[in-house]
Formats: C-alpha cells, sequence, structure tokens
C-alpha cells in the first residue's frame, strides 16, 4: 500500500500535479480496502483523522485519481477501486465478483481497438469505453 502512495506521488510528479491530503486519503482508503467502494462510503471516512468530509472534496479527489488512472470507477454499481498497479492509460475491462464483490482488472486493448475501429466506420465519436463484468472470480469458484 506504501508502494501504491509512493508511485502515486511520482506519477503526480511527472504529471505536474500534486498528491494532495485529500487526494491521498481517498487512494490510501481504496488501496486498504479489499472490495471497491461507493462515494458516500469514502466521504464518511476521508476527512482528517478517519472523520467525515464534505462530499465535493471526495468527487474532486475521485475524479483527480481516475483520470490519472491511480482508481477506477467500476459503471455498473457506481463503485471505485484502486488500480492494482498505479496508474495506466490503457484501458481496462472490470470484472466483479459476486460473491466477494472485488473486482479483478483485466487489459484489453485488441478489443477496444476493435470496438473503436467498429465506432469509426459507423461515424460515431467514441468518448469513453466501459467493459464490465459480473462472476464468480477464482477464490470463489475454488471454495465453492
Ligand atoms: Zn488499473
Ligand atoms: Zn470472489
Amino acid at each position: 500500500m506504501h508502494d501504491l502512495i509512493r508511485e502515486a506521488e511520482a506519477l503526480c510528479q511527472r504529471a505536474g500535479m500534486t498528491l494532495t491530503a485529500p487526494r491521498r486519503r481517498v487512494l490510501e482508503i481504496l488501496a486498504a480496502s479489499d472490495t471497491p467502494m461507493k462515494a458516500y462510503d469514502l466521504i464518511s471516512k476521508a476527512g482528517e483523522d478517519g472523520r467525515a468530509t464534505k462530499p465535493p472534496t471526495v468527487y474532486r479527489a475521485l475524479d483527480f485519481l481516475c483520470q490519472l488512472g491511480l482508481v477506477h470507477r467500476i459503471e455498473q454499481d457506481a463503485t471505485f477501486v484502486a488500480c492494482n498497479h498505479a496508474g495506466h492509460t490503457q484501458p481496462v475491462a472490470l470484472f466483479v465478483c459476486n460473491s466477494c464483490l472485488k473486482a479483478t482488472e483485466v487489459a484489453y486493448d485488441d478489443v477496444a481497438q476493435m470496438l473503436e475501429s467498429a465506432a469509426l466506420t459507423r461515424g460515431f465519436q467514441l468518448q469513453r469505453l466501459v467493459i464490465e463484468g459480473r462472476g464468480q472470480c477464482q477464490d470463489c469458484a475454488l471454495a465453492a
């Protein structure tokens, strides 16, 4: 987890930005969580000394962290998860386990290219692509 914070600091520095205290706290809480979290769960503990903070502070921090690829938003249930390899611009698919709710990241460059060119041939200006799945993770499948 400390590695993730260090990597995040380096990443911010390279991007000419600052990992401010609220941004760092949101990232720390997400990194320490086994499962993706809702924004209001973060709001209730992302303040100083684990107290509640103002919603805009958390939403701004989440926007920032998502933009840098340090945190991913899972659209299907509006939750957030810390990236498991600290910051990347390649798209990832997020698979969420129905049993333990853990999210698994899967790189999907080929599929993204295919869909981007499909959009292009239809004259559709694709701004954002979301690929998500639900199912059962390996651990839960083995435990069943
Ligand atoms: Zn990631
Ligand atoms: Zn599972």
